[in-house]
């Protein structure tokens, strides 16, 4: 039986002509004087979001820590949406690395999402010597955990207006950045505007193996890159993984299909008696009471999924198709019983 494996998008092994591109990159020392393609790929994905320069660290969890390193001083507090991957993915490196001290907002812009005034009301920095600072305003789009919800370029630009207004910085964890430009319809440039720094993840629906890309201003980016040799994030012949992550572009026009996917997918279980609601791009929160029952008897069936908070998270990818999503719910079936005794309907998470 083929396992079909749901659990996340970054289980995508590399295609065949990304192993190709792997094995004839060009190559240099990228950290005595630069590896011609890493360069190459910090540059094209620079000039897709806009930005001056870019940056490529071996994860995302690095390239958001190495942001924040560089945008917070000790004691300054940061603003993430509640179950941002910043806060509660990172291991606690913003406050262990980048010394940030952290302030979860609700989401009032419905799943996931803030509003500017929200920012704005938690941006207030009176200036005194002896009041706490607010510095940065992190986002993320899409929302990983709250189930692939995205903002649209018009809301980015808002919220950056009001961060900015107020004096903070922005960072944009944009690990599937790429999701919510095909989702939306809007130019990665517009999903990336106005932020101070912006990463994007090359190891998810993409199908790199790994890596991802921070961008900023040059200026940033030169800090960035002794920040990344700090944490021993710097490589040698780097371009046998910068290969990957070109070819990993062309993957792009794609994306759509996974959300079609992961909508056929709810439809599906709607259609067996579960509750759950559309998808905004390729992740399906199904909420459950039980987690462990409802994940053995779908690993019975070959059917595997992630445990998040209380839900099981679906995510639809490069390496399943429409007729594994057909098998999937074919497989569902005859365990509607045992399953809808441990699953319930959407529900907000937090
Ligand atoms: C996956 C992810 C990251 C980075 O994860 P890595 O596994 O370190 O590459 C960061 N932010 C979000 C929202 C993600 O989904």
């Amino acid at each position: 039986m083929r396992i079909l494996d749901f659990r996340s998008d970054t289980v995508t092994k590399p295609s065949p002509e990304m192993r190709a591109a792997m094995a004839s990159a060009d190559v240099g020392d990228d950290i005595l004087d630069r590896d011609p393609t890493m360069d190459r790929l910090e540059r094209r994905v620079a000039e897709m979001l806009g930005h001056e320069a870019g940056l490529w660290t071996p994860s995302g969890c690095m390239a958001n820590a190495i942001a924040l390193m560089a945008h917070l001083q000790r004691g300054d507090r940061f603003l993430a949406p509640a179950l941002a991957h910043v806060m509660g993915q990172e291991l606690g490196t913003p406050a262990w690395l980048a010394g940030g001290l952290p302030e979860v907002l609700p989401w009032e812009g419905g799943p996931g999402k803030l509003t500017p005034h929200q920012v704005a009301r938690n941006a207030a920095n009176s200036g005194a010597y002896y009041a706490l600072r607010t510095t940065l305003l992190c986002l993320e789009n899409t929302h990983n955990f709250a189930g692939g919800t995205f903002y649209s370029a018009l809301e980015h630009r808002a919220l950056v207006e009001a961060a900015r207004n107020h004096g903070l910085k922005v960072h944009l964890d944009g690990a599937r950045l790429w999701n919510a430009s095909a989702a939306s319809g809007a130019a990665l440039q517009d999903l990336a505007w106005g932020v101070d720094s912006v990463s994007v993840c090359l190891s998810k629906g993409l199908g790199a193996p790994m890596g991802s890309v921070l961008c900023g201003s040059r200026g940033l980016i030169e800090q960035t890159r002794r920040l990344r040799k700090m944490l021993g994030g710097a490589v040698r012949q780097g371009g046998v993984v910068a290969a990957a992550g070109l070819a990993a572009l062309d993957h792009l026009p794609r994306l759509a299909e996974d959300h079609a996917m992961a909508r056929r997918l709810a439809e599906g279980l709607r259609a067996l008696g579960f509750n759950v609601a559309d998808p905004p791009t390729n992740i399906l929160m199904v909420p459950v009471l039980d987690i462990p029952l409802a994940l053995r008897v779908l690993e019975d069936a070959g059917i595997r999924a992630l445990p998040v908070g209380s839900a099981l998270r679906f995510l639809t990818h490069r390496d399943l198709t429409p007729a594994d999503v057909e098998d999937a719910l074919l497989r569902m079936k005859p365990l509607v019983e045992p399953l809808l005794t441990t699953w319930e309907g959407p529900r907000p998470m937090v």
